[in-house]
């Protein structure tokens, strides 16, 4: 027999970790909510008849999110065999607020309360069988981080998941709430699901729309039930839903006062004391930006770019480039093949591998950001800069995600609650520099600016910008109107992570970029080489000898047109941006093909050299600006599909990034030559006409609109 524990409780308080203790299996620890959408099965290490469940993290059972209903319906409708509630002990009282909901759905929970290496450093002191006999379950200390605690509650959940120990709740609501909740109770007699009438009944008194419908209770009944919530309300002259959570909050912050000692309740810990400065009113944002700036600065331009260039120059360059030849001459390989191999795939696939230690650099530094606990103070900080904008912080999640990669970015967009909110962030989630943009960053900043130290963060900065100014003008159009969702989240105490951590973060993003240049890229690197070296020569159709001959080019020269006005008319550019579509690392590959990354080497010159002739610097940086912001590769289009689930707000996205990027590529090269040159031109009109839409766009007043505001949230009164 099969036997099941969900496992439950806030964000941040451990659940990963504890999962991951309790499972064995691989799982990435993140910071922030919203990492954890997706369910999550194992086997209880020693137990393989014990599958464990780790739900999404969430504050209460109310169907507001969408992590809090997915959490919910499993616990309602497949009722798992036990729940494991993982809690918090550094913050009791949000923490508790949810066990005495999930108390209350007649399955039997044991109550962990993780963090146990930090309360006892902090001198609190938790009594547990207080706890326990307050709410009616067992409770248990662990720390998730150090292992402690953890054997004694595998066996304490094995056994209450097989002998099926209900745990009596032991939380009443006020008299006249429990008078109601007994002729509820009467009221639906057999009608309502054995073992969990408590549940219902008091999702009925709440008035849960999702519990009417689901039990389709006759109107007559309602009506009923109706007139007894009536009554109290306006015995406690309250709305039914806010009488029940304040009388959980009261119950819970009671219980506190006798089960928990906090050593140092007036003195700042050094989490606080480092929050401080940190999340500072003035301080915060300009930390945030010379944070931003140092990671970029060291993991592009510093150390990352040394080994780089080793690997390019170096490992590429002088010995597997020249080593592949000679060894295939040697073979006496037909001369096409040889082509294939040292131009196409290792020119392109290397141009690509070549930026693998700048990535790793910039893996640790995100990874150790947010395991620390910096990257969840980041969304609080900006949700306090974005508000102005008509956003919010939790638009912000996506997009630190997103910094990473753009389709898990994209997905954790599910954690917004509103639509038009949710749809603008997907919108704009990809303006981030996500890594695979990380090697074009690096080619520009090495090849044009000879790794100038603000290129590579000037990049993030402008993803930053596009989304502020894309926030602002999609905010006051009818179809985004409203406001912005509540933004609701736990700071975790700042903590060092440990290497482990790390260590799988940093693996599982390089390594899936790794994959990617193993396949995807091989095989547009394939296609590229063989259209870039197949095409109409002198003889008729065949291999040629210049460039320009090929099918690629005289497919770039149909396309070229479309780019002049941004500088980058070429057609080899034209053909980069358009293999940059299929993955953003093809980009490079394509270069690295196109410009001879092999032959650069053989000549002894610098891949960067014989790159830069076909730019100018202005041109590379539009070039640079326009496929940061347009649409992004293949799979993140996907997600964009599948989250809006609409064709038509999925073309709508696309076409709207490809359209702004256009537009600021547009300004920015043709302004730069302007004030460089002097020369007015077309495109410069151009420009104009796009900067003064834009600045209208910007700074119109948003248009009346007194349909779109939903309140989905609303707030307990207190
Ligand atoms: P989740 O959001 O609930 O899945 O939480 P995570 O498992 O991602 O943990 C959030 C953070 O708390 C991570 O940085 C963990 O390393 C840290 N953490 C988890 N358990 C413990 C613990 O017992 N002690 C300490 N000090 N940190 C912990
Ligand atoms: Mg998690």
């Amino acid at each position: 027999m099969q036997y099941k524990i969900a496992l439950a409780g806030n964000p941040n308080t451990g659940k990963t970790t504890l999962f991951n203790a309790l499972t064995g299996s691989n799982q990435f620890v993140g910071n922030w909510p919203g990492v954890t959408v997706e369910k999550k099965e194992g086997t209880l290490i020693g137990h393989p008849d014990i599958l464990i469940q780790d739900l999404p993290g969430i504050y209460s059972l109310s169907p507001y999110t969408l992590e809090e209903v997915v959490s919910r319906t499993y616990l309602v409708k497949e009722r798992p065999d036990a729940i494991l509630n993982i809690v918090d002990g550094t913050n009791l009282e949000r923490n508790l607020y949810l066990t005495t909901q999930l108390m209350e759905l007649g399955i039997p929970v044991i109550m962990a309360v993780n963090m146990l290496d930090v309360t006892r450093k902090n001198g609190d002191i938790i009594h547990t069988d207080i706890l326990s006999s307050a709410m009616g379950c067992p409770v248990l200390e662990i720390s998730a981080r150090t292992g402690e605690g953890l054997k004694e509650l595998v066996e304490t959940a094995a056994k209450t998941a097989k002998h099926q120990t209900l745990s009596e709740p032991r939380h009443t609501f006020s008299g006249p709430v429990e008078h109601a909740l007994a002729h509820i109770e009467e009221a639906t007699q057999g009608l309502l699901p054995e073992h969990q009438t408590r549940w219902y009944v008091i999702k009925l008194f709440e008035r849960d729309s999702n519990v009417q419908d689901s039990l389709k209770l006759s109107p007559g009944l309602l009506d009923h039930i109706n007139s007894n919530i009536e009554a109290v309300e306006n015995e406690l002259d309250d709305d039914a839903e806010s009488i029940i959570t304040n009388e959980r909050y009261q119950f819970v912050s009671q219980l506190i006062s006798k089960c928990a000692v906090k050593k140092n309740r007036h003195q700042l810990t050094t989490s606080d004391k480092i929050d401080r400065i940190v999340t500072n009113r003035f301080l915060a944002l300009p930390i945030f930006a010379v944070i931003m700036f140092l990671v970029y600065y060291v993991s592009v331009t510093t150390i990352g770019t040394d080994a780089t260039d080793w690997v390019n120059d170096t490992l590429f360059g002088e010995i597997i480039v020249p080593g592949a030849g000679e060894l295939m001459d040697s073979w006496g390989v037909a001369d096409w093949l040889k082509g294939l191999v040292v131009d196409g795939i290792i020119s392109g696939v290397g141009a690509v591998l070549g930026f693998v230690p700048q990535m790793v650099v910039l893996f640790i530094f995100l990874a150790f950001l947010e395991a620390c606990g910096y990257m969840a103070r980041i969304a609080f900080i900006l949700d306090r800069a974005f508000r102005k904008f008509g956003l919010s912080g939790k638009s912000f999640i996506p997009m630190l995600i997103g910094s990473g990669c753009g389709v898990p970015g994209i997905m954790a967009s599910r954690t917004i609650e509103n639509q038009p909110d949710r749809r603008m962030t997907i919108m704009t989630t990809t303006f981030i520099p996500c890594s695979a943009k990380m090697p074009i960053i690096a080619l520009i900043a090495g090849a044009y600016f000879h790794g100038e130290w603000w290129v590579a963060p000037s990049a993030y900065f402008v993803g930053i910008g596009a989304i502020i100014v894309s926030g602002i003008i999609l905010k006051k159009t009818k179809m985004f109107a409203g406001d912005p969702a509540p933004f609701i989240m736990e700071l975790p105490a700042y903590h060092m992570p440990t290497i482990g951590n790390i260590a799988r973060s940093v693996w599982e993003r390089s390594s899936s970029f790794i994959k990617k240049a193993g396949t995807v890229i091989l095989l547009s690197t394939i296609l590229v080489w063989f259209l870039s070296s197949f095409g109409y020569g002198d003889e008729g159709f065949g291999m040629v000898e210049d460039l320009n001959d090929s099918v690629l080019s005289a497919i770039g020269q149909k396309i070229a047109w479309i780019f002049a006005p941004l500088g980058w008319g070429d057609w080899k550019a034209a053909v980069a941006a358009f293999t940059g579509l299929i993955a953003k690392e093809n980009l490079v590959g394509t270069f690295g093909i196109l410009y001879g990354l092999a032959e650069a080497s053989e000549e002894g010159e610098e891949f960067w050299g014989t790159f830069a002739q076909d730019f100018s610097v202005t041109s590379a940086y539009s070039f640079l600006v326009f496929n940061l912001l347009c649409a992004p590769c293949v799979a993140a289009m996907g997600a964009i599909r599948r989250e809006m689930n609409s064709t038509k707000w999925w073309l709508g996205a696309i076409g709207y990034q490809c359209g702004f990027a256009y537009c600021i590529a547009l300004c920015f090269y043709q302004f730069s030559e302007f004030i460089s040159n002097g020369v007015f031109g077309v495109g410069t009109a151009a420009a104009c006409v796009v900067t003064a839409l834009i600045l209208y766009l910007l700074f119109r007043p948003a248009p009346h609109n007194d349909t779109a505001v939903v309140e989905l949230n609303p707030s307990p009164s207190k």
